[in-house]
């Protein structure tokens, strides 16, 4: 009824893998995340299996969901990660992914962050993706000042439309990401003049949730243009990073096949002889998770009603930000037969943006059942908030019959924990 193998119906009740959901939410509460190792492998496996036989390294973005029990699953698949930040950076480090693997993206890069990168492990992480001509030569000073020389890939915005939501759209000329393409022999002279810079590779991400395969094909082939121009004027490309962006299926969308996808590298990137970094990040994780909620009230509104659940935007922003759908489903099968209903799903914010859904078709609900929102393990925990000092859900991981809090939920003196009043409070009054 989910269409996810791992999160299905068994004797009427939503299980995950072979966990009844009503036991997580006994020993966890809701609201709180709920991941299935299973998936989070198949999922890998599934890109891992399709890139067989290519030097490919597959660094998880993992932005989408950090939890360090996450990256230690993916960790012991063979995956590396894709960090964005020097905490990111330390999260990958911690949960075991050798620098080695890991490779440094983001505009904004700070000194320090470059220090982190360089220093990771005493050998460096294998590649910083640079953005910029500005930043290429601040990560040339830090490399000399520890002399040693930055491995880099200059992010290239091959300008496709990957017809995608606008605020995850990255390769258009207009976004900030990336050096043009008509302008990467300039910079790739520039960072081969560098005393700190080693040039590698040649890196594009040009969105994310792509469903249709077409905008890689193009990226492919402008890519592939430029590595033999590149090589041709003297550099030695090693490898191609071909960013993220697989797209999974929320709603009704086709998620794009693996195995296609690598057909476009085999046809387009291998006949340049280069190894391959892929960084999908939502591919990997946003099916294998799910937000459980318990609906709190029915309220009976002069036109609607709405299901109020002790979930909000705080724990899942992506309805709020993108206009995103997500399918949500009863933790209790519904009676055969049972009729739907349009409901507005909302949370307990003080904030009208605070909705799941609008008019969604639903079976009969009452105060105090559960619910599952799909499609939660990417871009949900990791962007969650403690708005409204609500605290952060608590993270659960499946794994067959037996589940892990992986996260639990803090208390209000943990939440507070960085707090401290300042000391003119305590002074006598006068
Ligand atoms: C966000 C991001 C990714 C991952 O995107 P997904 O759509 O989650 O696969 C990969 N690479 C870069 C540079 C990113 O910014």
């Amino acid at each position: 009824m989910t269409g996810l193998p791992w999160f299905d119906y068994r004797d009427g009740v939503l299980h995950a893998e072979g966990v009844n959901l009503h036991a997580i939410a006994e020993a966890v509460g809701t609201p709180a995340y709920v991941y299935s190792s299973d998936a989070l492998t198949r999922q890998y496996r599934s890109l891992a299996d399709a890139f067989a036989g290519i030097d490919c390294l597959i660094a998880y973005a993992m932005k989408a969901n950090s939890n360090l029990s996450v990256l230690r699953h993916f960790g012991s698949l063979g995956a590396g990660a894709d960090v964005v930040s020097g905490g990111e950076l330390q999260l990958a480090m911690k949960a075991g992914i050798p620098p080695g693997k890991i490779i440094f993206a983001g505009v904004g890069k700070t000194r320090a962050e470059m220090m982190l990168g360089l220093k990771a492990g005493n050998t460096g992480i294998a590649q910083f993706n640079v953005e910029s001509e500005a930043e290429l030569q601040v990560l040339s000073e830090v490399a000399s000042s520890l002399g040693v020389k930055a491995p880099v890939a200059i992010r290239i915005n091959p300008d496709v439309d990957a017809k995608t939501h606008k605020k995850i759209t990255t390769g258009k000329a207009e976004n900030k990401f990336g050096i043009s393409y008509r302008r990467a022999s300039e910079v790739y002279a520039l960072a081969a003049g560098l005393p700190g810079i080693e040039v590698v590779g040649v890196h594009v991400h040009i969105g994310s949730q792509l469903t249709d395969l077409a905008p890689y094909e193009d990226t492919f082939i402008r890519l592939a243009e430029l590595v033999t121009a590149l090589r041709a004027a003297g550099h030695n490309i090693r490898r191609v990073d071909l960013g993220g962006g697989l797209g999974i299926r929320y709603d009704d969308e086709t998620a794009p096949d693996p195995q296609l996808y690598a057909a476009m590298v085999r046809k387009h990137i291998l006949p340049l002889g280069i190894a391959v970094a892929l960084e999908p990040g939502r591919f990997l994780v946003g099916n294998a998770g799910l937000l459980l909620t318990r609906v709190e009230y029915v309220k009976q509104a002069e036109e609607k009603t709405f299901l109020i659940l002790d979930s909000g935007m705080n724990d899942l922003i992506r309805p709020a930000m993108y206009e995103a759908f997500h399918r949500i489903v009863p933790v209790k099968a519904p009676e055969n037969g049972a009729e739907l209903a349009p409901v507005d799903i909302v949370g307990p914010i003080c904030e009208t943006g605070d909705t799941f859904a609008e008019g969604r078709p639903m079976p009969p609900v009452v105060a105090g059942d559960l619910l599952a929102i799909l499609s939660a393990g990417a871009y949900s925990s990791a962007m969650a908030s403690t708005y409204n000092a609500r605290p952060l859900a608590p993270e659960v991981l499946v794994h067959g019959d037996r589940f892990a809090i992986v996260r639990r939920r803090p208390s209000i003196d943990e939440m507070t924990a960085l707090e401290t009043m300042p000391g003119w409070f305590s002074e006598a009054q006068g």
